[in-house]
């Protein structure tokens, strides 16, 4: 069975003292429970509050991400950061092509997928984000815009990658808004993603596949959206910077998990 997984986004958010509280206020939520494999966390600082991060969850199953990558080892690329580096300080995880980075950084497909090339190169997940705009959305071309950046995210990829890594779908006009997709529209676009998948890589692929959803989720909203069948868990934005609504979302994952 595919593992939940609920990701907390936090953005250009918190300093060195109050991402370490944040990081302890989750470990310690989350003691004597969901130590399983069921459903699995990962906490996303931006790149100065890994360290403090990584010492807050220490021997926890906690794990540790980051919010993007350069997709060279090393080199003259001032400003950038390298998966080695994101190795070095104890990533397991990084997320990729958020809709953040399509819009404010240009970042395109064919360099989200370089990045997830990399990321498998250096053992890190990418979770590798995908949606539509409200234009899109509205002209009725959802399916098709998804379909073409999952198919240029992983390319080249192999299946065994595909295994291991996490799509999160997240419609642009759900981030930051407020604004939920419906349990039926997010299920109807996972399913897509997932019918691709088998498509390209097979069934057994696509059934092992975590695809996530990001968008407003909420204590309230979290619970149906995880019921949907294809609904793997959620990257969370807002809510994981409030150790409350974050530890709420992860027991509504554990709760659908069974565990
Ligand atoms: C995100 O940052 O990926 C996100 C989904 O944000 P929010 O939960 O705030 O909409």
């Amino acid at each position: 069975m595919r593992p939940y997984v609920v990701a907390g986004n936090w953005k250009l958010n918190t300093d060195v003292k109050s991402a370490a509280e944040l990081a302890m206020g989750i470990r310690d939520g989350m003691q004597g429970r969901h130590r399983d494999d069921a459903v699995r966390v990962v906490l996303c600082p931006p790149y100065p509050m890994l360290g403090v991060v990584r010492d807050a969850i220490a021997g926890t199953v906690i794990g540790l991400g980051a919010q993007n990558m350069y997709p060279e080892d090393s080199g003259a690329y001032t400003g950038e950061v390298s998966a080695p580096m994101l190795r070095s300080v104890g990533c397991t995880h990084v997320i990729l092509g958020h809709s953040e980075r399509r819009q404010y950084f240009n970042e395109r497909d064919a360099f989200i997928n370089k990045k997830a090339h990399q990321a498998f190169a250096h053992d890190l997940v990418p979770i590798v984000c995908v949606g539509e705009t409200l234009e899109q959305r509205e002209a009725g071309v959802t399916s098709s815009v998804i379909d073409i950046q999952v198919r240029q995210c992983l390319a080249g990829l192999t299946a065994e990658q595909v295994r291991r890594m996490i799509i999160a779908y997240e419609p642009v006009w759900a981030i930051g808004t407020g604004r939920t997709a419906t349990p039926g529209q997010a299920q109807e676009v996972h399913a897509a993603i997932r019918a691709l998948a088998a498509e390209l890589y097979g069934d057994e692929t696509a059934d092992a596949l975590v695809i996530q959803y990001g968008g407003s989720v909420k204590p309230d909203n979290a619970a149906d959206l995880f019921m949907q069948e294809d609904v793997d868990g959620g990257l969370i934005g807002g809510a994981s910077l409030k150790p409350d609504q974050f530890l709420a979302i992860i027991a509504a994952a554990a709760e659908r998990s069974g565990s």
